[in-house]
């Protein structure tokens, strides 16, 4: 391709997404493909010769499309949402055309700098504790990983890094309702997924301090060594907020890492009115939310927080010949703040976000979604047809269909019968959870595009496919 028909085509795939984010409401949102279906459309081979491009976007729209689940879709209600906007897509072709890897600040000055400004508007914008320093990763899991490693690291006195494990046996506490990316990181760090301890929840489903301390004081009365604690700030089940002073206190007792998984929820931060969700954060030892779920960013962009930045450049930094640059200490070195070395240059579309939007663009998009949510729940309040399961807070709903079986097998296929019926019908997609064992439906009011026409239909899908 020639850079003059790249600028043909480049110009028709940008009408091509124009035209995509425009009409989205005219697929389905789930994908209705089943196993198989897209692979046998699909050569065996790469062709010998060069192919048309006319001929690539055909079976862009003719084989691609129709297996796409529609995450930008106003009625993706799904899991969480992975949110784009006009402006972050820019910044994302512009990354891609700029082609740095941005591994060390010699390796484009303009990234390092970018990235470490662009985590002082954050903290800014989100009233964060002012001494954090930050780095992008790209997913919440790599984060965490990030943390727990960095915890070994400072628990073993810096040794595991060097000698690998003598048979220590270090310990990992999070509520039953966190992440399972808790459990792969203390898998991938070595300490085992069996030493990661599930500290019981309350009738809200947030960790039970009381139970967490009693956890680490028989640990160490068993000579276990205490090493991290994962709080949820927003559960992925039912947005559960984890009491973050209380544990904080408990982890600054017995000196063990505090990391904080705000990965969803921690958006919601730029609302200064909701002080609530910053309630012990000064304890944390680190702390990562994803722009990509719901500030509007395109996947991937996770922003790490750390208190003691030469505890994790500790951990992480190694430093091969060809890597020695002359500017070392006086600039940040990003490949020395987490796993890759190689990395993409992340923070343009957070700025290119921020500032087509505005601190106030942003916060009342986020604003327009809790009030949505509030409708609903108010609607579910004053039916007798559905009851509400979990506290709902900010823009995820709980609940189920009162079905009129006592047989709890029966009143969950029921509602797991609502749920395929919405999903099977194109107009929305809805997933669940579970809450204390009951099937329960789980509603995200958070896509970029959601307005009130939205929130409408979306009350009337429910109502539709409830059983008579
Ligand atoms: C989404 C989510 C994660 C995982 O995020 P990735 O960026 O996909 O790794 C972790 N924790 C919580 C609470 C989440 O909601």
């Amino acid at each position: 391709m020639t850079s003059d028909e790249f600028r043909k085509n480049a110009h028709a795939a940008v009408d091509w997404v124009a035209d995509y984010l425009e009409n989205i409401e005219q697929h389905p949102v789930k994908s209705q493909v089943k196993p198989g279906d897209i692979k046998k459309q699909l050569p065996e081979k790469a062709p010998d010769s060069s192919e048309a491009f006319a001929d690539l976007m055909q079976d862009l729209n003719d084989i691609i499309l129709p297996g796409i689940t529609h995450w930008q879709h106003p009625h993706f209600h799904a899991y969480f949402p992975a949110n784009s906007s006009y402006p972050s897509l820019i910044a994302e072709i512009l990354t891609a055309g700029i082609g740095a890897q941005c591994m060390v600040w010699e390796t484009s000055p303009a990234a390092a700098e970018l990235e470490e400004q662009m985590m002082e508007w954050l903290k800014d914008l989100m009233s964060l504790p002012n001494a954090w320093h930050g780095v992008i990763h790209d997913t919440a899991s790599t984060a965490t990983l990030t943390a727990i490693l960095t915890a070994r690291e400072q628990v073993s006195k810096y040794v595991i890094n060097k000698q690998g494990f003598d048979g220590q046996k270090l310990r990992v506490y999070c509520s039953a309702e966190t992440h399972s990316s808790i459990e792969k990181g203390a898998k991938i760090a070595g300490i085992g997924s069996e030493n990661v301890v599930k500290i019981a929840t309350d009738e809200a489903l947030a960790m039970r301090p009381d139970a967490l301390l009693a956890a680490i004081e028989k640990d160490l009365a068993n000579g276990l060594i205490p090493c991290c604690v994962v709080a949820a700030l927003g559960t992925t089940g039912t947005l559960a907020f984890d009491p973050l002073s209380a544990v904080g206190q408990i982890c600054q007792k017995h000196n063990v890492w505090l990391h904080v998984d705000a990965a969803y929820a921690g958006s919601a931060m730029i609302l200064p009115e909701l002080d609530w969700l910053r309630e012990g954060l000064t304890f944390a030892d680190s702390y990562v939310f994803n722009p990509h779920k719901w500030l509007l960013t395109n996947f991937d962009c996770s922003v790490y927080f750390v208190r003691d930045k030469e505890a994790l450049i500790r951990t992480f930094e190694i430093l091969p010949e060809y890597l020695k640059t002359s500017t070392r200490g006086q600039v940040n070195d990003y490949r020395d703040w987490g796993i890759q070395l190689g990395r993409r240059f992340r923070a343009l579309k957070l700025w290119f976000v921020m500032r087509t939007y505005g601190k106030e663009g942003l916060r009342n998009i986020l604003r327009q979604h809790l009030e949505f949510t509030e409708q609903i729940r108010q609607k579910l309040e004053r039916s007798q047809h559905f009851e509400i399961l979990a506290p709902p807070k900010l823009n995820v709903l709980v609940f189920r269909y009162i079905a009129s079986s006592k047989n709890p097998k029966t009143v969950d296929q029921t509602n797991q019968q609502i749920i395929e019926k919405i999903n099977a019908s194109g107009e929305a997609f809805l997933s669940h959870t579970r809450v204390n064992g009951a099937f329960a439906i789980r509603l995200v009011l958070g896509q970029t595009h959601l307005s009130e026409r939205h929130v409408e239909k979306v009350w009337s899908l429910l109502t539709a496919h409830i059983p008579e």
